[in-house]
């Protein structure tokens, strides 16, 4: 596994001085500063020595060994538009998910477009969103013409909170996208129940779930549709590409249509000699890219697993420390995919430390977290879109007043959420058992020292 070369020195000579500097400024006398750079239970930001100091294993992983050689015959091909090796991609995903059909696209984002416009969902229509996403899973709303509707999150998990939809459900809901954050399965049952009820169109966003399941059944498969992103960060890299998966063949004949400049295919057809059938655009990805896709994914299946396990022992190492409340799973996951490891983080359970400083110190002792997204309700392209020529033909006045929609769209338990949130990346979950080791012990020790730190930085 590769491994980032920090150099072992400089790593411990930058964070070294930091803690110094602290230390001197906490007016510490000169022989105590001489022996913190070496004890370990000093906290690193104090001057103590780091818990870590290697690096962690880097992404997106890349052997020249085992990833070049359909890459290369595909580039010295000269066939480097959609043809066998993209369809080859698409039939080994559909495999791997359990789909019928699979339509590779040139990103996540326009794979949940291209789903919501052939499932007819457009002006006038509202979508059901969580607000703890990306901001592509909105935009791809937004961009399709229609309406989002959001729906509070539920911390435990942070999956949106299934008890809260229908409350949302008004004459206009056509669909609800639900999205599987972090790589942790939403509850597909019970969202499957809803829209069955309210004859609701369900489009799933995967683009972090790959391979994720619930009652042995892989995420994105639930649904109408399901959306995969193969970005650079995600889990299953391209550096950028995206998957529609169906069982339902209409539809995916459809897709392929409008990801194909609207051009007939399958029961998409117009009579002989008619030409292009239906509006479209084009989204087809390439063959260098679906030849990078199949060598990346042949190691999904065991990068998965891995990450499953890491993810639960880590789990178990930190549940305990008073403030730490890591992620729950519903109870019918048989995995997730573990895009990131999460837990929320409680202040007032370290002695008042805030996140901010609580990332600093893990970031002293050689852990990486981050604090992960701000609320995705709150923020101005919301207004923009409302403002928009299109918006503004499509809707009613009072639909578009942006005071009411933030009113009826506030998430207070998501807004709490992201002020406590802590993530760490998918990558380091690659790593062997004693690296989880390390983050536990840097969290223990942070936690041990708390008080100290808070008066220090
Ligand atoms: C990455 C991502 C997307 C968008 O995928 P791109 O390939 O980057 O366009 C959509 N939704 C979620 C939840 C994502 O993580």
């Amino acid at each position: 596994m590769a491994k980032r070369k920090y150099s072992r020195r400089e790593f411990v000579k930058k964070n070294t001085l930091a803690g110094l500097g602290a230390a001197v400024s906490m007016g510490m006398a000169p022989g105590i500063l001489a022996n913190c750079a070496s004890d370990s239970t000093v906290p690193a930001i104090l001057g103590g020595r780091p818990v870590r100091t290697e690096g962690w294993p880097s992404w997106p992983i890349w052997n020249p060994e085992t990833d070049e050689e359909l890459v290369l015959k595909s580039l010295r091909s000269g066939v480097w538009s959609r043809a066998d090796i993209v369809t080859e991609f698409e039939e080994k995903w559909a495999e791997t998910v359990g789909a019928k059909r699979c339509l590779a696209t040139v990103n996540g984002t326009n794979a949940l477009i291209a789903s919501l416009v052939q499932l007819d969902i457009g002006g006038g229509d509202e979508v059901i969103v969580p607000p703890y996403t990306f901001i592509a899973t909105v935009q791809a709303v937004l961009m399709a013409g229609a309406m989002p509707v959001f729906v509070d999150t539920d911390p435990e998990t942070f999956q949106i909170d299934v008890h809260k939809i229908e409350a949302k459900i008004t004459p206009r809901t056509k669909a609800i996208l639900p999205v599987h954050i972090l790589g942790l399965p939403a509850d597909m049952i019970k969202i499957m129940e809803i829209a069955k009820k309210h004859n609701l169109v369900v489009v799933e966003d995967a683009c972090q779930a790959w391979l994720a399941e619930i009652n042995n059944k892989k995420m994105g498969t639930f649904g109408d549709a399901g959306c995969f992103s193969f970005q650079n960060s995600k889990n299953l890299a391209i550096g950028e590409g995206g998957a529609i998966v169906s069982d339902n063949d209409e539809f995916m004949d459809r897709c392929f249509s409008y990801h194909n400049y609207g051009n007939p295919y399958g029961a998409i057809v117009g009579e002989v000699g008619a030409g292009t059938v239906i509006l479209g655009t084009k989204l087809r990805t390439t063959e260098y890219r679906a030849a990078i896709g199949l060598h990346q994914l042949a190691r999904l299946e065991e990068e998965t697993t891995k990450r499953n396990e890491n993810a639960a022992y880590l789990k178990s190492k930190i549940r305990d420390i008073p403030g730490i409340l890591p992620y729950k799973l519903y109870k019918n996951v048989n995995r997730a995919a573990f895009h990131l490891f999460p837990f929320r983080y409680k202040q007032e359970l370290f002695q008042g430390l805030s996140r901010g400083d609580f990332f600093k110190a893990l970031s002293a002792e050689g852990i990486p977290a981050t604090g992960g997204y701000r609320p995705l309700n709150k923020m101005p392209y919301l207004s923009y879109a409302l403002m928009t020529k299109n918006f503004q033909k499509m809707y009613p006045p009072e639909m578009l007043d942006y005071r009411r929609y933030m009113e009826q769209n506030q998430c207070p338990v998501n807004d709490r959420l992201c002020d406590e949130a802590v993530w760490i990346f998918h990558s380091i979950l690659l790593g062997e058992k004693s690296d989880m080791d390390d983050i536990a012990n840097a969290i223990e020790k942070i936690h041990k020292n708390a008080g100290r730190i808070k008066n220090s930085v």
